[in-house]
């Protein structure tokens, strides 16, 4: 195994890595990111452009440094998915924001639900969306409130520093940890020891791209290690000492690939200076050339995982870290934490599902009304646009999930509902071609009428766009955006299929097959004849996969 050298031996044509002494921006991206950090827009957002308005923004913080801020421009209403290739950026937007809250590990009090939840009715036209990395996305936002909205979600510990852009973003953790009685290790405490530490740090600041991060010791392992770009998944080793086994390299996007095990054991106490170690290495040995290139998932398919402990041992850490073990598969089929669940105090949490992620702002204030009454004032996000309810005692359960169904958040949702995921899509995205939420809500209600009675676990994921924010891999069904011909030969919105994705033990990508496209008008169709495939052909006790 060969260690690179550092600047000293500059190859031929590198890929921009800052350690072999590509230092000089190769691309605009990289000249945006030299000329001024990311961070240092917060101080112009307060300073000038919440005066100047949208108009007074300098073109490069506008689509440039603005999403370290958690801010990304909003898709103009009206533009078809089939005008997104040809428009220019700014032809595609209008004057208005979306503004991710990034909530690490999922833990919100009923007070910071509520703050959100103004922020959304008074600011965002009461528009709201739970993402898939346990964010809150708002939308409608105008720079000029902008402070405002950082005033009040500070005054209640959040914040959007870092919420987007070449960043560490929001650090997932199973929004269960410390509560349920099985899980491997609790999480919590080194998310937030490296969220304190290092978000809004300028030493991670410049990253070659985004920076996912899970940290998590659930049973179920639903913050999906297998696809972020570094993982912490809880393991107990063979002494008996609860810490981490490292997964490094996963990513969707148009080039998935799964992250590889290092085969290291990380103890609790460790993590945070591991996850600077990798950070750095990917800092300084990413690729910054091309940004298709420049997620670390193509460093780790170049070095391979030992050479890639080696680096990190013998060059950011300075010493060997022991092996360690893998971790145990999947205790269950879902990873979601919806339904009745009992924690390990005696009291339940209560997760449902909201629609494809979509709420509002007056619906998160009701959640947290009943947090409050029926619990403890804790609710938590899951990495599936899910919601739970924390510490609600046995004989209020029934109660809950009464007042639930009130607002049409499920607790005992159907397969299709729990199953389904949508992206932000042509509503608000400005890199989309079709529109995701609103439909993707069509699709399970539709399913839900025809096949009443299905009730196996399965995951239908609904995408704008190549980019796979709602992981179009890893469903069972995934929908992939694209325009496609109809029967009349005209070009409409419409979705590339990929079946068979799933993750844990033997995970898989799903498999593109020739001539799978489908029209959003044949979408339903397409499922429950997939669907029905699988319940004419089962076996006793197979599960659905398609
Ligand atoms: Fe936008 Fe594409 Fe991501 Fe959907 S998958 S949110 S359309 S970038």
């Amino acid at each position: 195994m060969t260690t690179p050298t550092r600047a000293s031996s500059r190859p031929q044509r590198g890929e921009g890595q800052w350690a072999l002494g590509y230092r000089e921006p190769l691309n605009p991206n990289e000249r945006m990111k030299k000329d001024s950090d990311g961070l240092e827009v917060r101080q112009r957002i307060l300073d000038i452009y919440q005066y100047t308005g949208f108009n007074g923004i300098d073109p490069s913080d506008l689509r440039g440094r603005m999403r370290w801020m958690g801010l990304y421009t909003q898709r103009a209403q009206g533009i078809p998915g089939g005008k997104t290739a040809v428009l220019e950026p700014e032809e595609l937007e209008d004057s208005y924001f979306m503004l991710r809250v990034r909530i690490d590990g999922g833990q919100l009090s009923a007070d910071q639900l509520r703050v959100i939840a103004g922020i959304a009715t008074e600011f965002g036209r009461n528009v709201a969306d739970v993402t898939d990395r346990q964010n809150v996305q708002l939308h409608w936002i105008r720079i000029e409130d902008v402070p405002t909205i950082w005033e009040r979600l500070e005054a209640v510990g959040l914040g959007t520093t870092e919420a987007c852009g070449d960043t560490p973003r929001v650090m997932l953790n199973c929004p269960l940890a410390g509560i349920l009685e099985d899980e491997v290790i609790d999480a919590t405490d080194v998310v937030t020891e490296t969220v304190a530490k290092y978000v809004g740090s300028p030493e991670f600041s410049n990253l070659p791209r985004k920076w996912k991060t899970s940290m998590s010791g659930c049973v179920d392992h639903c913050t999906g290690h297998e696809i972020n770009d570094v993982s912490f998944v809880g393991v107990v080793n063979e002494d008996g000492q609860a810490g981490y086994d490292l997964w490094v390299g996963g990513g969707l996007s148009t080039n998935p690939k799964l992250a590889q095990r290092l085969g290291v054991f990380v103890r609790p106490d460790e993590v945070t200076e591991v996850w600077a170690a990798v950070t750095s290495v990917f800092r300084d040995y990413g690729y910054r050339r091309q940004r298709n290139r420049a997620r670390i998932k193509f460093l780790m398919a170049d070095w391979g995982p030992e050479k890639f402990r080696q680096v990190l041992q013998d060059e950011f850490l300075h010493r060997a870290l022991p092996d360690g073990p893998a971790p145990a598969p999947a205790r269950h089929d879902q990873r979601d934490h919806v339904g009745v669940m009992r924690q390990k105090d005696g009291a339940n949490a209560v997760g449902f599902a909201l629609r494809t992620g979509r709420t509002s702002g007056s619906e998160l204030a009701a959640v947290a009304e009943l947090a409050e009454r029926f619990g403890a004032g804790r609710i938590r996000t899951t990495a599936q646009q899910k919601l739970v309810i924390l510490d609600v005692p046995d004989e209020k359960v029934e109660d809950l999930v009464a007042e639930l169904a009130v607002h049409d958040l499920q607790v005992r949702p159907s397969a299709f509902r729990r199953g389904t995921m949508a992206c932000t899509g042509l509503e608000f995205c400005k890199l989309a071609i079709v529109e995701t939420k609103h439909f993707a809500q069509e699709v399970y209600r539709e399913l839900e009428k025809r096949l009443p009675d299905f009730d196996e676990p399965v995951a239908i994921n609904i995408n704008g766009c190549p980019n796979s924010c709602a992981r179009f891999q890893t469903a069972d069904i995934g929908f992939k955006g694209s325009m496609v011909r109809d029967d009349s030969g005209e070009m409409v919105e419409g979705f590339q299929v990929h079946l068979g994705g799933h993750l844990g033990i033997d995970a898989a990508f799903g498999r593109k097959f020739r001539g799978h496209k489908v029209t959003k008008d044949e979408t339903a169709d397409y499922c429950e004849r997939v669907l029905r495939g699988y319940l004419d052909r089962r076996e006793p006790g197979e599960r659905f996969a398609a």
